[in-house]
């Protein structure tokens, strides 16, 4: 059967919406169909696209194709008995949680939103709140099956080949397109977390808090204040917890305790946002609101699964709030030992007033093997900014300088404006990246605008 085609390119945009550019989507409902549009894509090649949660411009691809991968969507095999499932890469974390929950399993990392597919996962390597303890997504992947830019499809494990392996993981589509994985579970009693809440007073708080006890808890993040100045800078409701066991669960949840059951999804976001809800008066108030309605602390909360890891996903669209012009998300990680460049990042975003209601603070834990995966040991932040706030390109431009001086990184996930030269000092697997993708794809029919815009 031909590839569905569409007949027109077709705009295509990044989850924060700043950068469409336009091009012929694909999608592939088996796998013969994905070799096909691999070979037969021309000379602006083509680019694997999940569920589009990636904030830049990694899954578009001006002029070429872009291969719409959610078509393929079966689980191959489940191993209740070990652990292990084996399913097509446009499978999303979500259906993943449907299926795998009520058989006492769950994914082995999972991001702020369960919307993403496991093909995403892998070519963002994507961290959770237990990377501390977990790592990232890949670590857990047994093998995948990969189509590159030949043609050709082959089966990859750590062990087989180890640098296709961990180029692919984190390496943004760029190495081939991840048609299957094999998964590592993580056992679960219930499909509800205990949960741990405590509110710290600043910056400095907040990391001794961070650094005295993560270690006690699988999962582990803080929602921060940015807009808060002076003695405030900085202050945080810390949330940290692991999954109920059944014990812990009050009798009503002990009757169907692995039923997974979502938040409710709320109506979409309206897609205008009147001026000034996102302004900076309305998200300081929300701040403030947000900090007070915390507990100071409390242990032991019982919590669904979604409310704990996926609360935005109960609001859908909610990306277009921020308006037509879009919105940016900044995150960078800076390793231990670099607190300083922390902290006047922190103060500089506080002076600059950027009105931004989701900032997160994580600490990682150990780097992830993958050749660009984004974590190194150390502080991570990441914050949303609406895209229209006067002089946000060069003040995110000298925020790259900082984080690139301190040793620090920016997520390519969450991107869609740093520049090539300052790549190439975060990533220092860079080149060694750039070697094998032209030794396995010297035409180039893999390639993405992230790609072009940072001559990855
Ligand atoms: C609300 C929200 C919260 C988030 N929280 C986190 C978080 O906590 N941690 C985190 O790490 N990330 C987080 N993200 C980012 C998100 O997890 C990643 O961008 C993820 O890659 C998105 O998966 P996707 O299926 O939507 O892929 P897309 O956004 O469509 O694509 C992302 C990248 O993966 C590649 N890709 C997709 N499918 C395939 C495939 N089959 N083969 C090869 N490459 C492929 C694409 O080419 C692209 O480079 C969050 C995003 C949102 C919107």
């Amino acid at each position: 059967m031909p590839v569905p085609l569409a007949a027109e390119p077709v705009p295509v945009t990044g989850w924060g919406r700043t950068a469409p550019t336009s091009a012929q989507v694909l999608r592939p409902g088996s796998y013969e169909e994905a070799v096909r549009a691999v070979r037969e894509c021309g000379g602006r090649g083509a680019i694997a696209r999940g569920l589009g949660r990636a904030y830049g411009d990694a899954a578009q691809n001006a002029g070429g194709a872009v291969l719409d991968m959610t078509g393929l969507d079966r689980i191959h095999e489940i191993d209740a008995a070990g652990g292990l499932v084996t399913c097509d890469a446009g499978v999303s974390l979500h259906r993943l949680m449907q299926v795998l929950l009520p058989l006492g399993w769950f994914v082995p990392v999972t991001p702020g939103t369960r919307y993403v597919t496991v093909g995403g996962a892998i070519g963002a390597d994507i961290h959770g709140k237990n990377h501390h303890l977990s790592g990232s997504f890949t670590r857990h992947v047994r093998a995948l099956e990969l189509l590159t830019g030949d043609g050709g499809t082959r089966v990859v494990t750590p062990e087989g080949e180890p640098d296709l392996f961990w180029a692919t993981a984190g390496g943004m589509g760029l190495t081939g397109v991840i048609l299957a994985a094999t998964i590592e579970l993580l056992p679960v009693e219930t499909a509800f977390m205990s949960v741990d809440t405590e509110r710290a007073a600043d910056l400095d708080d907040l990391m001794a808090r961070l650094a005295a006890d993560d270690h006690r808890y699988r999962y582990s993040v803080a929602w921060i204040d940015l807009l808060a100045r002076g003695a405030r800078t900085g202050r945080a409701v810390l949330t940290r917890g692991d999954h109920a066991p059944l014990d812990a669960l009050p009798p009503r949840l002990r009757r169907e305790p692995l039923a997974f059951r979502p938040a409710t999804r709320l109506p979409a976001a309206p897609r205008f946002t009147p001026g000034g809800l996102l302004g900076r008066r309305s998200v300081g108030l929300f701040n403030e609101f947000w900090y007070r309605r915390a507990p100071r602390e409390q242990r032991g909360r019982i919590q669904k699964l979604s409310a704990f890891f996926h609360p935005l996903d109960g609001l859908p669209e909610w990306n277009r709030v921020y308006g037509p012009g879009g919105f940016v998300q900044y995150q960078f990680v800076v390793g231990h030992g670099e607190e300083d460049a922390l902290r006047r990042i922190v103060r500089r975003i506080g002076s600059r007033r950027c009105p931004s209601f989701l900032a997160v603070l994580k600490r990682f834990g150990e780097a992830d093997p993958g050749w660009l995966s984004f974590p190194v040991p150390g502080w991570t932040l990441a914050l949303d900014i609406p895209a229209g706030l006067p002089g946000l390109a060069a003040f995110l431009d000298e925020l790259d300088d900082e984080v690139a001086a301190a040793g620090g990184r920016v997520y390519l996930a969450k991107d869609a404006r740093l520049r090539p030269d300052v790549l190439a000092r975060m990533y220092p697997r860079l080149d060694e990246f750039r070697e094998l993708r032209a030794r396995i794809d010297p035409r180039r029919a893999i390639t993405s605008d992230l790609a072009r815009r940072l001559g990855v």
